[in-house]
């Protein structure tokens, strides 16, 4: 009995040294990474920051997104520090609805512009009762990690809460993310008439990363904001989809501006680290 006992003892003491170690290598090998979730035919981007800090900007069309980020957050964490919703089109918005059953938001960001959808009611009755902190968009707000702007929201240009949009792209929060040496723009579903406007007003500078706007349609990634932007490296967040994504036309474009694209379509998961 007494052999058991000490069996055990040993058994137990074993499996906390080696969960403790465990738990010091995973902090010791985070590092910050911006990933594109390859969440099918929608948006999600992860962003993640030291001190389990993450930003989510859109949960792509569906509740696989709870199943996706518990492969990029630790075990034990289950708050998101700020959720951003660039518009409120499903394929951007349906994945917060599992977000808020599966973790605990702590901030969420969007532009509260009015608009008419079932996926859109059900997710404001969502948001109001996870309780998180509520900020409008606008551009010149920036988001802070340690003192540090690192997310700079470039649009929208003017003020959207409750306000009607002929369309809502034209609502969509396009963002500019500063994360060790790299730039990245991140244009929602931003479309020409959105680009032109944050040419006009010098919003756009040169980056590194171009997260195409919606999803490589020929209505978005003008050369007016190639030439400006010059990235040497676009996302493309696209799946299987009957719209015809991402354009040849665009493809083409990118070609032409010596830009190396990835496509979730193709790849998965792009992660830079
Ligand atoms: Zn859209």
């Amino acid at each position: 009995m007494l052999y058991l006992n000490k069996k055990i003892i040993l058994g137990v003491l074993i499996f906390l040294t080696v969960l403790i170690f465990w738990f010091v290598l995973e902090k010791e090998n985070q590092k910050a990474a911006v990933i594109f979730l390859d969440v099918g035919q929608g948006d999600s981007q992860l962003i993640l920051l030291l001190g389990d800090v993450q930003i989510l900007i859109d949960a792509g069309p569906s509740a696989n997104i709870s199943a996706k980020l518990s492969q990029h957050l630790p075990f034990y964490d289950k708050d998101i520090e700020l959720a951003i919703l660039t518009h409120p089109h499903a394929d951007h918005l349906r994945g917060f609805i599992s977000i808020f059953k599966d973790y605990n938001v702590k901030s969420f960001m969007f532009s509260g512009a009015n608009y008419e959808s079932r996926v859109y009611a059900d997710f404001m009755l969502a948001l109001k009762s996870e309780g998180s902190k509520v900020y409008l968009a606008r551009s010149g707000n920036a988001v802070s990690y340690q003192e540090i702007p690192i997310l700079k929201i470039l649009a929208p240009l003017r003020e959207t809460w409750a306000k009607n949009f002929k369309e809502i792209h034209e609502s969509d929060i396009v963002s500019q993310l500063n994360l060790a040496d790299k730039k990245f723009l991140l244009m929602g579903d931003a479309e020409e008439e959105l680009e032109s406007a944050l040419v006009t007003s010098n919003a756009i500078t040169d980056v590194d990363v171009l997260k195409v706007g919606h999803h490589g349609s020929k209505t978005s990634t003008s050369e007016n904001l190639l030439k400006i932007a010059k990235p040497e490296e676009a996302i493309i967040q696209v799946g299987r989809n009957s719209y015809g994504h991402p354009t040849p036309l665009v493809l083409d474009r990118l070609t032409q501006f010596g830009v190396k694209v990835f496509r979730n379509d193709q790849v998965g998961d792009v992660i830079y680290k």
